[in-house]
């Protein structure tokens, strides 16, 4: 079992030297031990794999299915509370609150970060331009998060789980650009590329083993990098998952508990 984070294939774990080419030019190395591993990923690697796009780690423009879809719901609920108020906020009210941005300018900005869209807008702002993607994606995917992981829904999305992990690891801080954010980023959408595997096959070998050596990866990366400069996101992300380790426990012995009736 390895406990390292270096060296080790994004999918299953196991130590390796081979590298995305293509992420190595970009200055940052992303392990795959087999082509197989690499394919397995590449659906959504290849979004976010080299030069401009890795490292660091850009979020890529919306597709236009994306923005349609925000755009049409954005006056819905996202089941959360962006701010203190009588009842949960819509979309459009989670962005207007985090961004100071009202509705119309949403539906004004959404194209702007849309595939196709001429980019030179945002020449000279890209971190308003990452900013206004990781907020929209962030609170579209609280909207729809209710049908993530029930057993009968289909493949996620995995870079929009991606920023909702990423959104709620960066609540308190401001979208940075340090190194570890951007191989932690790119752990993270593995880990949650091989979740979704693992769920969909139903926890069989191997996608369940992969999901839990990816797991501990991204936790001794938590441990021995993040806690060194953000000791504050690591113990965030102890808390929540004793927390779910609870009620996880919890929720087995009520189970065990009717089983026995
Ligand atoms: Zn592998
Ligand atoms: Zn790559």
């Amino acid at each position: 079992m390895s406990s390292e984070w270096d060296k080790t294939c994004l999918v299953c774990g196991i130590r390796t030297e081979n590298r995305c080419s293509s992420c190595a030019k970009a200055g940052i190395d992303l392990f795959f031990c087999s082509p197989d591993h690499q394919k397995l990923m590449w659906k959504w690697h290849r979004r976010v794999c080299g030069p401009g796009k890795a490292n660091p780690f850009i979020w890529p423009l919306l597709s236009q299915l994306e923005a349609d879809e925000i755009i049409e719901h954005m006056h819905e609920s996202t089941g959360t509370f962006a701010e203190p108020g009588p009842g949960p906020s819509t979309v459009a009210e989670g962005v207007q609150y985090s961004l100071r941005l009202s509705p119309e300018k949403l539906a004004y900005i959404v194209p702007k970060v849309t595939e196709g869209a001429p980019m030179s807008i945002w020449d000279g702002h890209l971190a308003a331009q990452q900013t206004v993607l990781a907020c929209v994606r962030a609170y579209e995917t609280m909207r729809i998060k209710h049908t993530l992981y029930k057993r009968s829904s289909p493949p996620i999305d995995a870079l929009k789980a991606l920023v909702g992990h990423d959104f709620i690891v960066a609540t308190n801080k401001e979208y940075g650009t340090e190194p570890w954010r951007t191989q932690y980023r790119h752990f993270v959408l593995a880990k949650i590329v091989l979740h979704d595997l693992d769920r969909l096959t139903r926890h069989r070998e191997p996608p369940a083993e992969w999901r839990r050596l990816t797991r501990e990866c991204i936790i001794v990366f938590e441990n021995v990098v993040i806690s060194r400069t953000h000791p504050e996101i690591v113990e965030y992300l102890h808390e929540k998952r004793a927390r779910r380790a609870l009620k996880d426990e919890a929720r087995a012995k009520a189970r065990a508990a009717a089983t026995e009736l």
